[in-house]
């Protein structure tokens, strides 16, 4: 696989990887990345900018990687408007990301097929090196989404036995 499909694979697709640290102690790799975006609209009044304000380092927890947990260093850009009358800053958006969160939509995903997979907290909790928290709340952040895809649609195909309504 040439570098750039790997690198896709492991990351989201706006990114790019500057380098890779593993930290043993915690069983962690730490994934360096920077996005390789050149313009960006913005979300105030729509206008298409190239010009970049500054940065911003977020760290997002992603679905773990070989039995290790797999943390994303996002190098984020901060556009600045350059329409007449707007000029604000903003910091532009990856796939994958929610916008404020802290966690990968795919680690969501694979939390909730692990939670249908293992009968306990623990299995899941060894399986994907987070705490039980963030477990709950993904979980059932999830089961909402399902759920209200399910109500949306008229004709479900599949019905759970454990389902009452
Ligand atoms: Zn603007």
């Amino acid at each position: 696989m040439p570098d750039q499909d790997l690198t896709r694979f492991i990351l989201l697709p706006k990114l790019q990887l500057a380098r890779m640290e593993r930290v043993a102690e915690t069983r962690t790799f730490i994934f360096h990345c920077f996005t390789n975006t050149k313009t960006a609209f913005c979300p105030h009044c729509g206008l298409e900018t190239n010009f970049v304000h500054d940065h911003r380092v977020v760290k997002i927890l992603d679905a773990p990687h070989a039995e290790h947990r797999k943390l994303l260093k996002i190098k984020k850009k901060r556009f600045r408007c350059t329409g007449l009358g707007c000029k604000k800053v903003f910091t532009e958006s990856i796939g994958g990301i929610h916008k404020h969160g802290k966690t990968t939509e795919r680690l969501k995903k694979e939390v909730l097929y692990l939670c249908d997979r293992y009968a306990n907290m623990k299995g899941v909790r060894n399986h994907l090196k987070i705490g039980n928290k963030t477990i709950y709340k993904k979980h059932y952040e999830q089961l909402e989404i399902k759920w209200r895809e399910r109500k949306n649609d008229p004709w479900p195909k599949t019905i759970g036995i454990d389902e009452h309504s």
